[in-house]
């Protein structure tokens, strides 16, 4: 199964999906879609990996989350009513190949990037994540595999085994070496290093055009051409003057040169292009065009393989990585809620088998704001008493024995 096989991330078609239909058709109210939600947590229907038997609660829920998810922490999406493709249609990621290649796209990375670290520090954890937090504590959640880079879910809930299937921005990581080094330092690395980039972020703070709460609001479009925070932790900077950047070389390739390569800065220690082959430092995301870390992929197979149902939570699965772990738990016959503003990559093949009469227990599909339904949801299970098996529940299933189909025609398509 899939260890050796790399998985590029490649970002889809930035065209709208169609509306969803809601599942079952009673959750189109804030009542309804608890109600379905809970019997989806509470149902024992849900078929056991294998095909063999779970306890009661049919299994521990696995929740896949996306940049919908930050949105109430002041981080724009991507496909959201503000989401950065809606707000700016032209936005093209920076792609690995681009970062490692080009000394004039890393320095336009890293400007983007210095100030827009200083907005996703400063923000915190919403309501839905600390749901997520509570719905483990319940012993509902076992893990979370989430595509968004921003760190907050291994901060609301630390207990819960969080796999970062993009990878994350807390750290950058050298590209010859590998050694991984704080942001936090490396930001103060490119604070020194661009001085007049540090005054503009001082001013840019002190204007409040960095503050979370008015990132999607109107204001911020007027501040020298618009500041605005992407998901993978960029800001839009239209003109800027990026060519003048600077950024550190990989401390400890700079002391312990790599055999194979050339690491050299300038008087002030950035990183010199006049010679230097190696050494360079990127965010420890997974860029457009890299290929996922494939311990955490297996990792989010293996999680995906012993769970009894999925809940995915404010993503349109339009990354090809994110939407093969909903087809894998679809071909496992598992249960799948999705909750999610706007429509779903593939949702219909997701729910086309449900008994039209279903309740919850075969799939629920809402459209509502995470922020405000998992708090509420949180709510209600607590006070029916309901509990589940969590992460005590037993080892995952042996990897190559379920039934997962590969290649399906009507799926060929989607690989984008
Ligand atoms: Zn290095």
């Amino acid at each position: 199964m899939g260890l050796g096989k790399p998985l590029i991330r490649i970002p889809f078609a930035t065209e709208l999906l169609p509306s969803p239909t809601t599942i079952p058709s009673t959750a189109r109210s804030l009542p309804g879609a608890l109600a379905a939600l809970q019997v989806f947590f509470t149902s024992s229907s849900s078929p056991a990996p294998n095909g063999g038997s779970l306890g009661g609660g049919g299994g521990p829920t696995v929740v896949l989350t996306g940049a919908g998810l930050s949105v109430a922490s002041g981080l724009a999406d991507y496909r959201g009513t503000k989401g950065t493709y809606r707000v700016n249609p032209a936005h093209r990621p920076i792609y690995y190949h681009e970062f490692l290649a080009s000394h004039e796209a890393r320095k336009r990375y890293w400007a983007r990037s210095y100030l827009g670290w200083n907005v996703l520090h400063k923000a915190q954890p919403n309501e839905g994540h600390y749901a997520l937090q509570k719905l483990g504590g319940l012993g509902l959640v076992s893990t979370v595999i989430t595509q968004n880079v921003d760190s907050f879910h291994t901060r609301a809930h630390p207990e819960i085994p969080t796999l970062e299937l993009h990878g994350y921005l807390r750290s950058t990581v050298c590209t010859s070496c590998s050694a991984e080094f704080a942001r936090d330092r490396f930001q103060q690395e490119l604070a020194r290093l661009n001085p007049i980039w540090a005054i503009f972020l001082e001013d840019a703070i002190a204007s409040g055009a960095l503050d979370t709460g008015s990132l999607i609001g109107d204001r911020v479009r007027h501040f020298r051409g618009g500041i605005r925070i992407n998901p993978d932790g960029d800001v839009e900077l239209p003109d800027a003057p990026y060519t003048t950047f600077r950024y550190p070389a990989c401390p400890k390739c700079l002391t312990n040169p790599p055999a194979n390569g050339v690491v050299e800065v300038d008087q002030d220690g950035a990183w010199s292009p006049t010679r230097s082959t190696a050494g360079i430092l990127k965010p420890a995301v997974v860029m457009f065009g890299e290929n996922i870390n494939n311990g955490v992929k297996h990792a989010a197979e293996q999680a995906i393989d012993g769970a009894g149902r999925l809940l995915i939570l404010a993503t349109s699965l339009a990354t090809y990585s994110a939407w093969r772990l909903a087809k894998r738990a679809k071909d496992r016959g598992m249960p799948i809620a999705i909750v999610n503003k706007g429509g779903v990559r593939g949702e219909d093949a997701f729910f086309a088998d449900l008994d039209p009469h279903q309740a919850g227990g075969q799939g629920v599909r809402v459209e509502l704001s995470t922020d405000i339904l998992l708090p509420t949801l949180v709510e209600n299970l607590q006070q029916s008493g309901v509990r589940g098996l969590g992460r005590t529940s037993g080892p995952s299933p042996p990897l190559g024995t379920a039934p997962v189909r590969r290649g399906d025609a009507p799926f060929k398509d989607m690989l984008s």
